[in-house]
């Protein structure tokens, strides 16, 4: 395949928009994949994809396609849709002047009414609404459009075979067997099985074993060529050795390195312990793995008087950690302790000995055990986000009222067409990440959209707030939160740990304390618990069990159940 005949591209849309659907029917088309009812979403492989429906890692696949009597390359990309940025990666695409090329799913649908989507596109995004593509993913309809849109559309990659050796490293995967297989785009030159090459990032040497094709599964080839993207096994046995974004060249063809990624920048922070701390060499050894596959998660150690070693860790948003979490448990059988979410607050520091300490004067804080107190600190910054929501104007009044409840300030409104309203909001990051969305969802039956793109950081009131049980701080739940909003959450989280731990022979206090001052409070009498029966009887059972013990945390003299505290912040 010269490089004339080869085309890179991806699918860009929002979670469940049909990405996986119309990369399905593409590999259909291609021949790539049977056209059976096996094969649905076939790029979506983690068992976590699988059962939320969603894509976690991009995959790619190669497609061979034959158009007007002429051989292509296709080179599919399926992006993961974890975040609302479809609008902002629109743009990013847009800046970097690659082609776009529009469609609208789902025409099968009864409700569909792609006349008015692509006038809703054409003032949105300034796009001629003859250029869409409408399309039904499911159905097939007009998929095959797709496909010639991309070679007509999308220029070949800029590379010559006749160059050296420069391969990007844009995914890895850890094999039992074959160790790290490195999926990779040429940029120049060829590689085959045999040649030495060298990793830009860690120099070292390695001789390649296998290169290949995903089709969507690994198929070896005799060599990969400029232009073409594929796989490369070369006996890297550590996870760390494929790191994404680095270059890899020929053995004393040395070359300039590509730039590689702007990492995602993490907007979520949670602390993850071992539930065993015996475990704790496990629990790393898992975490490289997972988080060399996803290179946005970022890990920093840390500790806690009462959960002992662990890490702090970033993530892109609440789904995404959730997503992490449960590959942790399916693919490496880690069960762990999660701590609050919270987003990376900053301060600027007053106290003198505090900027000795850090060495600056403005500190990030994505921990709350390290939030300074007001009298060291003159500002508290935190980060917000620009949203984008469209929704039928008929929810307009709710949806202002929803935004106005999570501190958000209304940058611009504009209806564009006679029923649907585009509203811009400059939200504080936090109000956005646990449920938003969801609150969104439900009180527009669905129908209004969301989508949010970085937007800096503003001065805000802040406080630490803990929760304490019996006096004793649960560190699971200490949050960083707006002044204002610290009595309604601290009774909430009262009130719901309340329900949500089992009752023990004392009494318990539950309190929600901003330094030394209570701000609410629930007592829990002791007694019989509210499934009936006698607690002594129930705390013994809870105990038997053959899991028991790891399931319950101590703190102070309450037992607490491990999942009390997720169940707590995902307010259930
Ligand atoms: P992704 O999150 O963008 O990858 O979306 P998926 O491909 O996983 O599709 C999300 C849901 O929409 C699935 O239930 C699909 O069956 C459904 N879907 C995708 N394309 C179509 C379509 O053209 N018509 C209809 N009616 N449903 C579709
Ligand atoms: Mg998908």
């Amino acid at each position: 395949y010269p490089v004339e005949s080869i085309r890179n591209f991806s699918i860009i849309a929002h979670v469940d928009h049909g990405k996986s659907t119309l990369a399905d029917r593409l590999l259909e088309i291609t021949g790539t994949i049977s056209k059976t009812d096996h094969n649905k979403q076939v790029l979506d492989k983690l068992q976590v994809e699988r059962e939320r429906g969603i894509t976690v890692k991009a995959q790619s696949a190669s497609l061979f396609y034959n158009h007007e009597g002429m051989n292509y390359l296709l080179n599919l990309i399926d992006t993961p849709g974890i975040q609302a940025q479809t609008v902002a990666n629109f743009y990013l695409a847009f800046e970097a002047q690659l082609s776009i090329i529009p469609v609208i799913n789902k025409i099968d649908l009864k409700n569909a009414d792609p006349e008015r989507v692509e006038k809703q596109i054409e003032k949105l995004f300034d796009i001629p609404t003859d250029e869409c593509i409408r399309i039904s993913a499911k159905q097939g309809t007009n998929v095959e459009k797709v496909l010639q849109k991309v070679i007509e559309k999308i220029p070949p990659p800029q590379c010559n075979t006749a160059d050296p050796l420069k391969a990007l490293v844009f995914d890895s995967t850890f094999d039992h067997y074959r160790g790290v297989i490195a999926n990779i785009a040429l940029f120049g030159g060829e590689i085959a099985k045999g040649q030495k090459i060298v990793s830009a990032h860690t120099k070292k040497r390695y001789e390649v074993n296998e290169v290949g094709i995903l089709t969507p599964n690994e198929q070896p080839t005799h060599k990969l060529y400029a232009g073409q993207v594929g796989y490369l096994i070369a006996g890297m046995k550590e996870v760390t050795e494929a790191q994404i974004g680095d270059t890899l060249f020929l053995y004393k063809q040395p070359v300039e390195p590509l730039p590689g990624f702007k990492s995602a920048k993490p907007m979520v922070f949670a602390g993850m312990y071992p539930i065993d701390q015996t475990e704790y060499n496990n629990l790393k050894s898992a975490l490289e793995r997972l988080t060399l596959n996803d290179s946005s998660v970022t890990v920093h150690r840390d500790s806690s008087l009462a959960l002992g070693a662990g890490w702090r860790l970033g993530f892109l948003g609440l789904l995404h950690m959730e997503v992490f979490n449960q590959r942790l448990e399916q693919e490496y059988n880690m069960s762990v302790i999660l701590t609050a979410p919270t987003v990376p607050y900053k301060a600027v520091l007053s106290s003198a000995k505090l900027i000795k300490e850090h060495g600056k004067d403005q500190i990030t804080i994505i921990n709350p055990a390290q939030f300074p107190d007001k009298f060291s600190v003159s500002e508290y910054l935190e980060p917000t986000v620009l949203g984008t929501i469209v929704t039928p104007h008929e929810y307009i009044g709710k949806i202002i009222t929803l935004c106005q409840d999570r501190r958000a300030v209304q940058k611009d409104m504009l209806y564009i067409d006679e029923n649907r309203v585009m509203l811009k909001y400059l939200f504080p990051l936090n109000e956005i990440v646990v449920d938003f969305y969801d609150a969104l969802k439900s009180l527009s039956s669905g129908y209004a959209s969301f989508d949010y793109e970085d937007a800096g950081y503003q001065s805000a009131d802040l406080i630490k707030m803990d929760i304490l049980l019996n006096g004793n701080p649960v560190e699971e739940l200490a949050t960083i939160i707006h002044n204002d909003k610290a009595y309604a959450a601290g009774k909430l989280l009262c009130e719901r740990l309340k329900e949500t731990i089992p009752r023990q022979l004392f009494e318990i206090a539950i309190q929600a304390a901003i330094g030394k001052k209570i701000i609410a409070r629930e007592t829990f009498k002791s007694g019989s618990d509210k499934y009936g029966g006698d607690i002594t009887r129930r705390m013994k059972l809870l105990k038997r069990q053959a899991e028991g013990k790891r399931l319950m945390r101590k703190i102070g003299n309450v037992e607490v159940p491990r999942d009390a505290f997720i169940r707590v912040l995902k307010r259930e």
